[in-house]
C-alpha cells in the first residue's frame, strides 16, 4: 500500500524594521544581552505598547505578494502562557482576524508549477532567548529579542514531499527578500520553520493525524525532518499503530526527532482580544500606496529577461539569485544596449570571479559603466575576447579604468593596417598545402591560417579584421589561377 505525504508549513519571519513592533528598541542583531528593552518589551506592569506602521506595511507588502485578501483593520489578541523567555506571560498576536488571508505562492517542482495555498499571514512578537550553560547547568536570560516583529506565514496543507517543501521556503525567502522586508539569515534565526506532517493512503481525501516540529532553522534540514518522519508515521502505521498528534524536535545533527508535548490547542492558551491596542483601520489609500511601491520580484524578473531579452533560464535564475545582481544586470543593460552580453557576462565571467575570491553577491560592488563600455568594445571588435576577460578581471581586482587600462596594455586590436596584411601574405606563403586544402574546400584550412597569422601578431589582433583580410587575400590567389 503507498502513503501520500502531506505537510503544511508555518514560517516565522523576523522583520528587519528598524525598531521592535511594540515600542522604540532597536531589533539589532547581536548586541549586549539585555541591553536592548524598555519597560514594554519586558512587560513592566503599567507600560503600554503602541503599535509600529512598519511592521503593517511589511505584512501588507508580503500579502500582496502572495495573493492575499489585505484585512481592512489590524485587530490583535493576546495568546497567555508562560515560558521563561516570555517575561509578559503573554504574547501579543493575531488570532480571530489575521491582516493577510487566503493566498499562494507558486512553486516550480521539475518542469511543473504548482500553486501552494497560503491560509494567512498574522503579525506577532518574538519571545527572548535563552541561553542554557550546559557546564554550570546555568540558564540565562536574554531578552533583546522580545518585541521583535515577527510574520507568521501559514501555509495549507498542500505540500507533498521535501523538495516541494525546499521550493516552496526557496521562493518564499526570494520573496522576503526582494521585499526587503527580513534578512532570512535561517542560521540567526530570523527565518524558522514548523513543519507539520501527516500521511494518508494515497487515493484518500481525508487527512492523517499530524505532528508538529518546530524551529527547523534551515531548508536542509526541513527536507531531511520530512523524510524522517514519513518515514517513522508509515512505519507505525504500517505496522498497525497510530500517529499521536504531538510537537516533536528535530535534531539536525542525530537526525531524529523527539516527542516533546502532546499538541496544544488554541484553547489552551486562553486568547482573547488585546485590550491594550485598539484595532486600527487601515484606509484604501494606504493600501494603494503600498501595492503602486511594490517592487518587481524574482521571478516576474525571470519571466520579464526571459520575453524582453531572450535570455536563457539559466541565465535568468543566477542573475536573479540576489537583488543586487539583478540591479546591477539591468543597469548594464541598459548603458551598453545589449542584455544577451550583459547577460552572459554576468552569469559567466563574474559569477567565476566572485566564486575564486568568495564574494557574496550582496557585497559585490562594481562599476556598470567600465563593464558596459568593455562590452560596447568587445562586441564592436576592438577588443578580442581574451582582452575582454582580462580587462574585466582588472576592474573586478582593482577597479580600474578600462579604457586606460587596454592603452597600456596594448590591447586595442589593429584591424586594417601593415601588420595583419604583412602577417596574411607570410602565412599563405608559408603553408602552401592549407592554401591547397582551402581551394579544395576544407574548412579547417582557413581556421589553421588564421591561428598563424593570430599567433603572430598576439592579444591586439582583430579576429574579424584577419578573416578578412585572409579571405580577401585567397580570392586574389583564387582568382588568378
Ligand atoms: P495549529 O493551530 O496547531 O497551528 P493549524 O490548523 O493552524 O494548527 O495548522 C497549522 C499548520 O498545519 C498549517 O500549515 C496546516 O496547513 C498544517 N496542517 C493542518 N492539518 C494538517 C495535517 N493533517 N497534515 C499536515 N499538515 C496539516
Ligand atoms: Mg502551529
Ligand atoms: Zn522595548
Amino acid at each position: 500500500m503507498t502513503w501520500e505525504v502531506v505537510v503544511g508549513l508555518e514560517v516565522h519571519a523576523e522583520l528587519s524594521t528598524r525598531s521592535k513592533i511594540f515600542c522604540g528598541c532597536t531589533t539589532a542583531f547581536g548586541g549586549e544581552p539585555n541591553s536592548q528593552v524598555c519597560p514594554v518589551c519586558s512587560g513592566m506592569p503599567g507600560s503600554l505598547p503602541r503599535l509600529n506602521s512598519a511592521v503593517v506595511e511589511y505584512a501588507a507588502r508580503l500579502g500582496i505578494a502572495l495573493n492575499c485578501e489585505i484585512a481592512n483593520e489590524c485587530v490583535f489578541d493576546r495568546k497567555n502562557y508562560f515560558y521563561p523567555d516570555l517575561p509578559k506571560a503573554y504574547q501579543i498576536s493575531q488570532l480571530y482576524a489575521p491582516i493577510c488571508s487566503g493566498g499562494f505562492l507558486e512553486i516550480e517542482v521539475g518542469e511543473a508549477s504548482k500553486k501552494i495555498g497560503i491560509r494567512e499571514i498574522h503579525m506577532e512578537e518574538d519571545a527572548g532567548k535563552l541561553i542554557h550553560n550546559s557546564q554550570s547547568g546555568e540558564t540565562f536570560m536574554d531578552f533583546n529579542r522580545c518585541g521583535v516583529p515577527l510574520l507568521e506565514i501559514v501555509s495549507l496543507p498542500d505540500i507533498r514531499s521535501g523538495a516541494e517543501a525546499a521550493a516552496y521556503l526557496e521562493r518564499l525567502r526570494e520573496i522576503l527578500l526582494y521585499l526587503d522586508i527580513c534578512d532570512c539569515k535561517m542560521q540567526e534565526g530570523s527565518l524558522r520553520a514548523d513543519v507539520n506532517l501527516s500521511v494518508r493512503r494515497c487515493g484518500s481525501s481525508e487527512f492523517g493525524v499530524r505532528t508538529e516540529m518546530k524551529n527547523l532553522n534551515s531548508i536542509k534540514a526541513v527536507s531531511r525532518a520530512i523524510e524522517h518522519e514519513s518515514v517513522r508515521q508509515i512505519a507505525l502505521l504500517d505496522r498497525g499503530g497510530t500517529v499521536t498528534q504531538q510537537t516533536r524536535r528535530w535534531d539536525d545533527t542525530k537526525g531524529e526527532s523527539y516527542a516533546m508535548r502532546s499538541k496544544e490547542n488554541a484553547q489552551d492558551y486562553r486568547y482573547f482580544p488585546e485590550p491594550d491596542l485598539p484595532n486600527s483601520a487601515l484606509g484604501e489609500s494606504w493600501l494603494a500606496r503600498i501595492l503602486e511601491n511594490m517592487p518587481e520580484l524574482a521571478h516576474e524578473k525571470r519571466e520579464r529577461y526571459a520575453g524582453e531579452f531572450g535570455i536563457s533560464a539559466y541565465e535568468a535564475k543566477v542573475l536573479t539569485g540576489d537583488r543586487n545582481i539583478a540591479g546591477l544586470f539591468e543597469e548594464l543593460a541598459s548603458l551598453c544596449g545589449n542584455p544577451k552580453e550583459a547577460a552572459r557576462l554576468i552569469s559567466g565571467e563574474l559569477m567565476r570571479l566572485m566564486n575564486a575570491s568568495s564574494i557574496l553577491p550582496e557585497e559585490l560592488n562594481i562599476d556598470a559603466s567600465k563593464l558596459a563600455k568593455l562590452v560596447v568594445l568587445v562586441t564592436e571588435g576592438k577588443i578580442s575576447r581574451d582582452a575582454y576577460k582580462e580587462t574585466i578581471e582588472a576592474v573586478f581586482t582593482q577597479n580600474v579604468d578600462p579604457g586606460a587600462y587596454i592603452a597600456q596594455k596594448g590591447l586595442l586590436m589593429q584591424s586594417d593596417d601593415d601588420a595583419v596584411m604583412e602577417s596574411v601574405l607570410a602565412a599563405i606563403n608559408d603553408n602552401p598545402e592549407a592554401v591547397a586544402d582551402y581551394f579544395l574546400g576544407k574548412e579547417k584550412a582557413l581556421t589553421f591560417l588564421m591561428g598563424k597569422v593570430m599567433k603572430k601578431l598576439g592579444k591586439s589582433a582583430n579576429p574579424i579584421a584577419v578573416k578578412k583580410s585572409m579571405e580577401d587575400r585567397l580570392q586574389c590567389i583564387g582568382g588568378k589561377k
